[in-house]
This record gives structure tokens, C-alpha cells and sequence, in this order.
């Protein structure tokens, strides 16, 4: 009886920690990084990173671009070579991928730009997330919408040229 209660108690509260909903700080950088469901991390680490992992409970995602760090719980720390994708958003990442359900990048904006001044990657984005719709949990390091991060970079392009 003893025994199948404390069972019963650890299956709750999971291995480690529950998933987070506040924000964090990141190690390396100090910002606030939000918290990463483990269905992206399974998608997104290398086979070699996930074994290393008991669990993927209780990790965040850090954005900022001069950072090295991808994904943190704690002082552990995620960077790129544990992913199987490239970190669009990173500094110095190629391809830049900002949209990863329907393939911008931010070199494909830059070239629209460059051509005609516009860019139809956020009216392209939004169309497409109505049908056939995104997979931004599974197929985006962030495991959220990239909407925000393409109109920033739009701007940040727009004013480099
Ligand atoms: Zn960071």
C-alpha cells in the first residue's frame, strides 16, 4: 500500500520538474527566455544530446541572437551542436530560417527587398497558417509563431538597405 502511493505520487509530479510557464533568465545572457515544451526539444535535439538528457522537462528557449545559448534548465546549457536544426535567429546562422513551416528565411527576405522594396513573407505566412496551417511546436526551435520574429527582421533589414 505504501509503496503503490509513492508510485502513484512520483508518476504526478513527473520526472524532474513540471513544465515551466514563467520566464527566465538565461545563463549566458541574462535575458528572459520563455519555457519549451519537451514535444519541440524531441524534435529539435540530435539523437547523441537526447541520450545525454534523463528528461526534457523544465527547459526555456533564449532568442537573443548573440547568444550562445539555444536552451537552458537551470545552468545547463543547449547550444547549437545538440540540434538537429539550424538556429535561425542566431547570429552568424546559415540559412537564417525565421519561418520554419513555410521556409523564410532571412535571406529570402532580404532578396525581396532588394528587388522590389516588399517582402510577401508575412502575408505569405499568415495565408498559409489558415491553410494547410503550422507546425510551429515540432518544426520552430522556439516551438512557438514566428510572426513577431519576421516583422522584426523585416524592419532590421529594411533598415540596413
Ligand atoms: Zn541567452
Amino acid at each position: 500500500m505504501q509503496f503503490s502511493t509513492t508510485k502513484a505520487e512520483e508518476l504526478k509530479q513527473g520526472c524532474c520538474s513540471t513544465q515551466p510557464k514563467s520566464k527566465m533568465p538565461c545563463p549566458l545572457c541574462h535575458e528572459e527566455a520563455k519555457g519549451v515544451l519537451v514535444q519541440t526539444l524531441e524534435h529539435m535535439l540530435t539523437q547523441e544530446q537526447l541520450k545525454s538528457l534523463s528528461c526534457l522537462d523544465g527547459f526555456y528557449y533564449c532568442k537573443t541572437p548573440s547568444c550562445q545559448a539555444v536552451y537552458f534548465r537551470g545552468k545547463e546549457v543547449i547550444k547549437q551542436e545538440g540540434l538537429k536544426v539550424i538556429v535561425g535567429l542566431k547570429d552568424g546562422a546559415t540559412p537564417a530560417t525565421m519561418c520554419y513551416c513555410f521556409e523564410w528565411t532571412k535571406e529570402r527576405i532580404k532578396e525581396e527587398l532588394l528587388k522590389s522594396g516588399r517582402t510577401q513573407a508575412l502575408g505569405d505566412i499568415k495565408a498559409k497558417m489558415k491553410d494547410p496551417g503550422c507546425s510551429c511546436e515540432v518544426l520552430n526551435p522556439s516551438g512557438g509563431c514566428c510572426l513577431a520574429d519576421v516583422g522584426k527582421v523585416i524592419k532590421d533589414i529594411q533598415k540596413m538597405i
